[in-house]
Order: C-alpha cells, then structure tokens, then sequence
C-alpha cells in the first residue's frame, strides 16, 4: 500500500480555492496559490492569508478542518497532525475557543467519515506577543484530551526570534503537550538549535538549514530529534533554489531523522503523494517509504497505543 503521513500540515495553506468561492462567492484562486513570482516565505504567507476571511467563521472553519481530512484520504493517509493558528481565525463572535472546537468538530467528523487518524497542533506566531503565546499555550492545554496533541510557532523566521515566546513552550511541555517548531526554514541554522535547546522541541519544522552547521547536527542526532520536511514548500518560499537541489538526502547521510509533508497543500497546489514521490526520487534506494512512514509514526504526538495500531499497519505493508 502507498500509505502516508503527515506531521505537518498548516490549515490555512489547505483552504481549497472552490470552497472559498462557494461560500464567499467571488474566485480568488490566483491569489490564494502561488505562483512563479513568489521568491519568500513572507509573500508564501501572504497568499495563504488570503482565506482568513472564509475561515473566521465557525461553519467554514469547521468545513475546512472536514475537507482536509477528505483530502488525505484520498491521498491514502493513515495519520495526520495539521496546525493552526488560533489567533488568525478570531473575528467579532469567534472566541479562540470557537476556533479549536470547530477545527476538532471538523477534524471529528473526518476521521469518522473517511478513517483518517487526525489530531491537532496549535501554533503561535514569530509575530506574536509573548503573552499571546502563552494564551495560546494555555489554550492547547485546555484541549490536550480533545484532539490537540502539539504546540508549534510558524510565522516569518527571517524577521522574528522565537526566544521570546519561551515560556509558552515551557507551558505546552508541562501540560504533556508535544513540541515542535518551524526553524532553519528562512532563517539560520543557529535557530533549530534554539528550538531544540531553549524551546525543547522534539521536532523541527523544515529546518533543512542545519545542514550548515555540524554541531547543531549533532546536537539534533544526539537527541533524536526528527525533521518535518516539505520538499515542493521550501521552493516556493525560496528556501531551496530547485528541486535537484533539496537537501534531503544530505540529512539523511549526515545520520538525521527526516519525514515527508505537505506542509500547504492547496496553496502549493500539491498532493501529499506527490510529495512523497519527490522525496523518493530525491532520496537513495536504501531509504524507503517505509523508513519515512515508521519515522513519523514514532515521532508523532498522537497517544501510545494508537500509535501501536498504526505502526502494525506500516510493518505489515
Ligand atoms: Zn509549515
């Protein structure tokens, strides 16, 4: 079977163009995907901003959060972790509690429906206040026996530090929450080493950037920590020149846990599969879909015995 996973996906980057045009009635689809003159992951983040309208309300948010899960069924996946950012989804009426109970309704009614195993992270932003992140924080906690299982921070890397949103982190861990951040994306690698060091994240977002620097690979090794990679993503934010050039296969000579992710989807106009296709022929034959699929199993912040039962499905495959 040609299983997937993924670890990271944005919500806002899974709007798809013909629900944003049935409910909001006008076709933005130019403006909601990218297109050959976006250069950085400030103009990538943009386009994706273009569905905030849709999603600030709770029926739409919900719908979304359904239709992400009907999507990666048909891309046979076994098991998702999608993230959002609470903060972007609020409007007059929509508290930030609206915002996650209609991602997990949706989320809910997906998983039953369509079978796929679908769980929650909730991400702060570079942008942020400080004590926003720690409401955020608060937040997931809240929610941590309801389908939330991780905390993130996302957001332009190249502009804002992640240090200052520390505590929220350290509010996430206490809770039992997992912990990742997107890091060495448009920024250093001196970042990743700061999301595992200060923000004790087990898991990078991108962070293909540490390749640069041995000793954060070390560190990174050391600790078993397991990159969320995003091949056809890093082009269209210019972190990565070409395709030929992704650096995915140097990570995983260097000894590195790397997974494969769609990271925005509808904003990419890309599929899980295809991406799982690229990293295939990017990587060598010794790493196999397999190899990819067990490490984000293992990495995945979903509860113990699911992940058993889903792991039994890989090796069996
Ligand atoms: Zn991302």
């Amino acid at each position: 079977m040609d299983y997937t996973v993924s670890l990271h996906t944005h919500l806002e980057g899974s709007v798809r163009p013909e629900t944003f045009s049935e409910l909001m009635g006008n076709d933005i689809k130019a403006d909601l995907t990218v297109n050959k003159n976006c250069t950085s992951l400030k103009e990538f983040l943009d386009k994706i901003a273009c569905g905030y309208p849709l999603t600030q309300r709770r029926q739409n948010l919900k719908r979304v959060a359904y239709e992400i899960v009907e999507s990666a069924s048909q891309n046979n996946c076994l098991y998702l972790e999608v993230r959002f950012g609470p903060t972007l989804h609020t409007s007059g009426d929509m508290q930030l509690e609206d915002t996650v109970e209609a991602v997990l309704e949706g989320f809910n009614e997906g998983e039953r429906n369509f079978g796929v195993v679908t769980r929650a992270i909730i991400s702060t932003l570079r942008h942020e206040d400080p004590a926003v992140s720690i409401r955020l924080a608060k937040l997931a906690s809240k929610y941590k026996d309801l389908g939330v299982v991780g905390f993130d921070i996302a957001g332009d890397e190249a502009n804002f530090k992640a240090l200052p949103h520390k505590r929220s982190f350290e509010i996430a861990k206490e809770a039992g929450l997992g912990i990742t951040a997107h890091a060495g994306e448009a920024g250093e690698p001196g970042n990743v080493k700061e999301a595992i060091l200060e923000l004790n994240a087990s898991r990078i977002g991108h962070g293909i950037r540490v390749i640069e620097d041995k000793e954060v690979v070390e560190i990174a090794k050391e600790r078993g920590i397991v990159f969320e990679v995003c091949p056809t993503s890093n082009i269209h934010t210019g972190a990565v020149a070409s395709i030929k050039e992704h650096p995915i296969k140097q990570m995983v000579n260097m000894g590195l846990k790397v997974t494969v992710n769609d990271d925005d989807p509808q904003t990419s106009q890309i599929t899980l599969q295809g991406e799982y296709e690229i990293a295939n022929d990017l990587l060598d034959k010794a790493t196999t879909r397999k190899n990819l699929l067990i490490n984000s199993l293992e990495a995945s912040f979903v509860s113990d015995t699911i992940k058993k039962v889903l792991l039994k499905k890989i090796h069996e495959m």
